[in-house]
Protein backbone atom coordinates (compact mmCIF):
# COMPACT_ATOMS: atom_id res chain seq x y z
CA UNK A 1 0.00 0.00 0.00
CA UNK A 2 1.07 3.48 -1.00
CA UNK A 3 0.39 6.82 -1.51
CA UNK A 4 -0.31 7.72 -5.09
CA UNK A 5 -0.53 10.33 -7.56
CA UNK A 6 -1.20 10.47 -11.11
CA UNK A 7 -0.06 13.29 -12.93
CA UNK A 8 0.87 14.16 -16.74
CA UNK A 9 -0.89 11.33 -17.26
CA UNK A 10 1.36 8.38 -15.31
CA UNK A 11 0.87 7.16 -11.54
CA UNK A 12 3.64 7.96 -9.73
CA UNK A 13 4.56 7.95 -5.92
CA UNK A 14 2.75 10.63 -4.22
CA UNK A 15 6.69 12.20 -3.29
CA UNK A 16 7.89 12.40 -6.62
CA UNK A 17 4.80 13.93 -7.95
CA UNK A 18 5.69 17.61 -9.47
CA UNK A 19 3.70 20.63 -11.24
CA UNK A 20 5.15 23.30 -13.00
CA UNK A 21 5.61 26.57 -10.72
CA UNK A 22 3.84 28.53 -13.44
CA UNK A 23 0.64 26.08 -12.62
CA UNK A 24 -2.22 28.63 -12.86
CA UNK A 25 -3.99 26.82 -9.55
CA UNK A 26 -0.85 27.34 -7.44
CA UNK A 27 -0.19 31.37 -9.14
CA UNK A 28 -3.96 32.36 -8.59
CA UNK A 29 -6.28 29.43 -7.33
CA UNK A 30 -7.36 29.31 -11.09
CA UNK A 31 -8.73 25.27 -10.08
CA UNK A 32 -11.31 23.13 -9.15
CA UNK A 33 -11.30 20.09 -7.31
CA UNK A 34 -13.47 16.83 -5.81
CA UNK A 35 -12.68 14.85 -2.55
CA UNK A 36 -13.82 11.25 -3.36
CA UNK A 37 -13.88 8.10 -0.67
CA UNK A 38 -13.95 4.74 -2.03
CA UNK A 39 -14.93 1.86 0.52
CA UNK A 40 -13.20 -2.07 -0.07
CA UNK A 41 -12.08 -0.37 -3.37
CA UNK A 42 -15.58 0.86 -4.33
CA UNK A 43 -16.16 4.88 -4.85
CA UNK A 44 -19.10 6.14 -3.20
CA UNK A 45 -21.23 8.09 -5.21
CA UNK A 46 -18.88 8.69 -8.03
CA UNK A 47 -21.72 9.60 -10.49
CA UNK A 48 -22.80 12.86 -8.16
CA UNK A 49 -18.86 13.64 -7.59
CA UNK A 50 -18.09 13.72 -11.37
CA UNK A 51 -21.33 15.66 -12.00
CA UNK A 52 -20.52 18.39 -9.51
CA UNK A 53 -16.80 18.23 -11.21
CA UNK A 54 -18.16 19.08 -14.12
CA UNK A 55 -20.54 22.51 -12.73
CA UNK A 56 -18.15 23.57 -11.09
CA UNK A 57 -15.34 23.27 -14.16
CA UNK A 58 -18.15 24.55 -16.10
CA UNK A 59 -18.79 27.55 -13.68
CA UNK A 60 -15.32 28.94 -14.25
CA UNK A 61 -15.16 28.58 -17.75
CA UNK A 62 -12.68 25.49 -18.18
CA UNK A 63 -12.70 22.85 -20.22
CA UNK A 64 -12.10 19.09 -18.52
CA UNK A 65 -9.51 17.48 -19.79
CA UNK A 66 -11.00 14.26 -19.55
CA UNK A 67 -14.81 12.73 -19.87
CA UNK A 68 -16.42 11.03 -16.91
CA UNK A 69 -15.49 7.29 -18.20
CA UNK A 70 -11.72 8.13 -18.26
CA UNK A 71 -11.50 10.13 -14.65
CA UNK A 72 -13.93 7.04 -13.65
CA UNK A 73 -10.80 4.44 -15.16
CA UNK A 74 -8.24 6.41 -13.41
CA UNK A 75 -9.85 6.17 -10.36
CA UNK A 76 -10.11 2.50 -10.84
CA UNK A 77 -6.54 2.13 -11.43
CA UNK A 78 -5.35 4.51 -8.36
CA UNK A 79 -7.41 2.27 -6.00
CA UNK A 80 -5.95 -0.29 -7.59
CA UNK A 81 -2.35 0.65 -7.78
CA UNK A 82 -2.36 2.08 -4.36
CA UNK A 83 -3.94 -0.81 -2.73
CA UNK A 84 -5.54 0.51 0.30
CA UNK A 85 -8.80 -0.89 2.00
CA UNK A 86 -10.87 2.73 2.06
CA UNK A 87 -9.55 5.17 0.19
CA UNK A 88 -9.03 9.04 -0.28
CA UNK A 89 -9.07 10.49 -3.96
CA UNK A 90 -8.51 13.51 -4.45
CA UNK A 91 -9.11 14.96 -8.18
CA UNK A 92 -7.87 18.29 -9.21
CA UNK A 93 -8.04 20.75 -12.67
CA UNK A 94 -6.45 23.73 -13.02
CA UNK A 95 -6.52 25.98 -16.06
CA UNK A 96 -2.90 24.46 -17.07
CA UNK A 97 1.16 26.40 -16.72
CA UNK A 98 1.16 29.23 -18.65
CA UNK A 99 3.32 32.68 -17.29
CA UNK A 100 1.54 34.58 -14.93
CA UNK A 101 -1.03 36.68 -16.58
CA UNK A 102 -4.37 36.76 -15.86
CA UNK A 103 -6.23 36.40 -18.34
CA UNK A 104 -7.06 32.59 -19.90
CA UNK A 105 -3.86 31.55 -21.34
CA UNK A 106 -4.35 30.67 -25.50
CA UNK A 107 -3.53 27.50 -26.29
CA UNK A 108 -2.68 25.43 -22.69
CA UNK A 109 -3.82 22.31 -21.66
CA UNK A 110 -5.81 22.08 -18.23
CA UNK A 111 -4.08 20.26 -15.51
CA UNK A 112 -5.50 17.28 -14.22
CA UNK A 113 -4.07 15.55 -11.32
CA UNK A 114 -5.33 13.03 -8.65
CA UNK A 115 -3.48 11.74 -5.30
CA UNK A 116 -4.68 8.54 -3.63
CA UNK A 117 -4.53 8.12 -0.14
CA UNK A 118 -5.51 5.84 3.04
CA UNK A 119 -8.53 7.23 4.30
CA UNK A 120 -8.01 8.69 7.71
CA UNK A 121 -10.54 7.89 10.51
CA UNK A 122 -12.68 9.43 12.90
CA UNK A 123 -11.51 8.10 15.78
CA UNK A 124 -14.39 5.89 17.41
CA UNK A 125 -14.27 8.06 20.80
CA UNK A 126 -14.78 11.46 18.52
CA UNK A 127 -17.84 9.43 17.23
CA UNK A 128 -19.47 8.32 19.68
CA UNK A 129 -19.03 11.72 22.39
CA UNK A 130 -19.42 14.57 19.47
CA UNK A 131 -17.68 17.58 18.83
CA UNK A 132 -17.49 21.20 19.40
CA UNK A 133 -17.46 23.60 16.79
CA UNK A 134 -17.29 27.97 16.67
CA UNK A 135 -19.21 30.10 14.22
CA UNK A 136 -17.54 32.63 12.24
CA UNK A 137 -18.04 35.37 9.70
CA UNK A 138 -18.77 34.05 6.63
CA UNK A 139 -16.35 36.52 4.56
CA UNK A 140 -16.14 34.37 1.35
CA UNK A 141 -17.09 35.37 -2.17
CA UNK A 142 -20.45 35.26 -3.95
CA UNK A 143 -20.21 31.19 -5.48
CA UNK A 144 -19.00 28.88 -3.04
CA UNK A 145 -21.40 26.34 -4.59
CA UNK A 146 -18.14 26.05 -7.44
CA UNK A 147 -15.50 23.54 -5.43
CA UNK A 148 -12.93 26.33 -6.44
CA UNK A 149 -9.42 25.43 -4.57
CA UNK A 150 -9.23 28.95 -3.66
CA UNK A 151 -9.92 28.15 0.16
CA UNK A 152 -7.79 30.61 2.08
CA UNK A 153 -10.73 32.08 4.02
CA UNK A 154 -11.66 28.11 5.32
CA UNK A 155 -7.99 27.85 5.98
CA UNK A 156 -7.97 30.72 8.22
CA UNK A 157 -11.28 29.58 9.98
CA UNK A 158 -10.59 26.19 10.00
CA UNK A 159 -7.34 27.00 11.78
CA UNK A 160 -9.00 29.59 14.58
CA UNK A 161 -11.21 26.16 15.06
CA UNK A 162 -8.22 24.26 16.06
CA UNK A 163 -6.89 27.23 18.22
CA UNK A 164 -10.40 27.29 19.86
CA UNK A 165 -9.89 23.96 20.41
CA UNK A 166 -12.71 22.91 18.37
CA UNK A 167 -13.43 20.60 15.31
CA UNK A 168 -15.06 22.95 13.24
CA UNK A 169 -15.89 26.48 12.43
CA UNK A 170 -18.97 27.20 10.75
CA UNK A 171 -19.93 29.94 8.33
CA UNK A 172 -22.41 32.40 9.66
CA UNK A 173 -23.27 35.62 8.06
CA UNK A 174 -22.90 39.33 10.12
CA UNK A 175 -26.87 39.02 9.75
CA UNK A 176 -27.17 35.67 11.76
CA UNK A 177 -27.27 33.44 8.93
CA UNK A 178 -25.84 29.60 9.31
CA UNK A 179 -24.54 28.72 5.78
CA UNK A 180 -21.89 25.66 6.47
CA UNK A 181 -18.89 24.28 7.65
CA UNK A 182 -15.21 24.78 6.24
CA UNK A 183 -15.18 21.09 5.15
CA UNK A 184 -18.69 20.26 5.78
CA UNK A 185 -22.64 21.10 5.68
CA UNK A 186 -24.37 21.28 8.84
CA UNK A 187 -27.97 20.12 9.83
CA UNK A 188 -30.23 20.98 12.65
CA UNK A 189 -33.27 18.60 14.34
CA UNK A 190 -35.40 20.24 16.32
CA UNK A 191 -38.81 18.87 17.45
CA UNK A 192 -37.91 15.59 15.37
CA UNK A 193 -37.56 18.27 12.09
CA UNK A 194 -34.97 18.21 10.12
CA UNK A 195 -33.41 21.33 8.97
CA UNK A 196 -30.19 22.26 6.58
CA UNK A 197 -29.35 25.35 4.62
CA UNK A 198 -31.08 25.84 1.12
CA UNK A 199 -28.66 24.78 -1.85
CA UNK A 200 -27.86 28.39 -2.63
CA UNK A 201 -25.00 29.67 -4.33
CA UNK A 202 -23.60 30.33 -0.56
CA UNK A 203 -23.11 26.97 -0.01
CA UNK A 204 -20.88 23.66 -1.40
CA UNK A 205 -23.78 21.47 -2.75
CA UNK A 206 -22.74 18.21 -0.56
CA UNK A 207 -22.96 14.81 -1.85
CA UNK A 208 -23.28 13.60 1.50
CA UNK A 209 -25.91 16.69 2.40
CA UNK A 210 -27.84 15.22 -0.42
CA UNK A 211 -27.56 11.79 0.75
CA UNK A 212 -28.61 12.46 4.11
CA UNK A 213 -31.71 14.22 3.05
CA UNK A 214 -32.37 10.92 1.54
CA UNK A 215 -31.61 9.07 4.60
CA UNK A 216 -33.61 10.97 7.09
CA UNK A 217 -36.66 10.97 5.19
CA UNK A 218 -36.17 7.04 4.53
CA UNK A 219 -36.21 6.89 8.17
CA UNK A 220 -39.45 9.13 8.35
CA UNK A 221 -38.41 12.33 9.11
CA UNK A 222 -39.41 15.47 7.75
CA UNK A 223 -36.94 17.53 5.91
CA UNK A 224 -36.37 20.96 5.32
CA UNK A 225 -33.80 23.01 2.97
CA UNK A 226 -34.20 26.66 4.23
CA UNK A 227 -33.05 29.68 6.06
CA UNK A 228 -31.16 28.52 9.38
CA UNK A 229 -30.23 30.99 11.58
CA UNK A 230 -27.86 31.18 14.85
CA UNK A 231 -30.74 31.27 17.19
CA UNK A 232 -32.17 28.01 15.46
CA UNK A 233 -28.55 26.68 15.63
CA UNK A 234 -28.00 27.32 19.36
CA UNK A 235 -31.70 26.19 20.35
CA UNK A 236 -31.83 23.40 18.16
CA UNK A 237 -31.96 19.86 19.95
CA UNK A 238 -28.93 18.23 17.93
CA UNK A 239 -26.36 19.20 15.20
CA UNK A 240 -24.83 17.11 12.75
CA UNK A 241 -21.88 17.85 10.45
CA UNK A 242 -21.90 16.00 6.88
CA UNK A 243 -18.92 15.78 4.72
CA UNK A 244 -17.13 12.61 2.44
CA UNK A 245 -14.50 11.97 4.78
CA UNK A 246 -16.10 12.94 8.44
CA UNK A 247 -19.38 11.10 6.76
CA UNK A 248 -21.79 12.43 9.86
CA UNK A 249 -20.36 13.71 12.80
CA UNK A 250 -23.11 15.00 16.13
CA UNK A 251 -22.05 18.48 17.11
CA UNK A 252 -22.84 18.97 21.06
CA UNK A 253 -21.37 22.39 21.46
CA UNK A 254 -21.44 25.21 19.68
CA UNK A 255 -19.54 28.38 20.50
CA UNK A 256 -19.22 26.78 23.82
CA UNK A 257 -23.10 26.45 24.22
CA UNK A 258 -23.92 22.95 24.79
CA UNK A 259 -26.57 21.62 22.32
CA UNK A 260 -29.51 19.73 23.34
CA UNK A 261 -28.43 17.40 26.40
CA UNK A 262 -25.14 17.63 24.94
CA UNK A 263 -24.67 14.10 23.42
CA UNK A 264 -24.73 12.83 19.88
CA UNK A 265 -28.69 12.94 19.64
CA UNK A 266 -31.21 9.71 18.64
CA UNK A 267 -32.06 11.67 15.15
CA UNK A 268 -28.68 11.86 14.50
CA UNK A 269 -27.44 8.22 14.87
CA UNK A 270 -30.74 6.84 13.44
CA UNK A 271 -30.00 8.47 10.39
CA UNK A 272 -26.07 8.08 10.67
CA UNK A 273 -27.00 4.34 10.80
CA UNK A 274 -29.35 4.53 7.64
CA UNK A 275 -25.99 6.33 6.12
CA UNK A 276 -24.11 3.21 6.82
CA UNK A 277 -26.22 0.72 5.39
CA UNK A 278 -26.14 3.14 2.19
CA UNK A 279 -22.37 2.73 2.42
CA UNK A 280 -22.04 -1.28 2.87
CA UNK A 281 -24.83 -1.29 0.16
N1 LIG B 1 -18.94 22.37 2.44
C1 LIG B 1 -17.65 22.63 2.18
C2 LIG B 1 -17.18 24.04 2.22
C3 LIG B 1 -16.76 21.58 1.87
O1 LIG B 1 -15.48 21.85 1.59
C4 LIG B 1 -17.25 20.25 1.87
C5 LIG B 1 -16.38 19.12 1.56
O2 LIG B 1 -15.19 19.25 1.41
C6 LIG B 1 -18.60 20.03 2.17
C7 LIG B 1 -19.43 21.11 2.43
C8 LIG B 1 -19.17 18.63 2.17
O3 LIG B 1 -19.33 18.17 0.85
P1 LIG B 1 -19.32 16.62 0.50
O4 LIG B 1 -20.39 15.99 1.32
O5 LIG B 1 -19.63 16.57 -0.96
O6 LIG B 1 -17.96 16.12 0.84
Amino acid sequence: MSDLAYVEGKFVPLAEAKVSVEDRGFLFADGVYEVIVAYNGCPFKLPEHLARLQRSAAAIRLPLPKDANQIQRIIQEGIRQSGFQNTKIYLQITRGAAPRSHPFPADVKSNFIATFRAKGEVPQETRKEGVSVITTEDIRWAKCYIKSVALLPNVLANQKAVEAGAFEAVFVTSKGVVHEGTTSNIFVVKNEKVLTPPRTEKILHGVTREALLQCARDAGYETFEHTVTIEELLQADEVFLTGTTIEVLGVVKVDGKTIGVGGVGPVTKQIYARFRQLIES
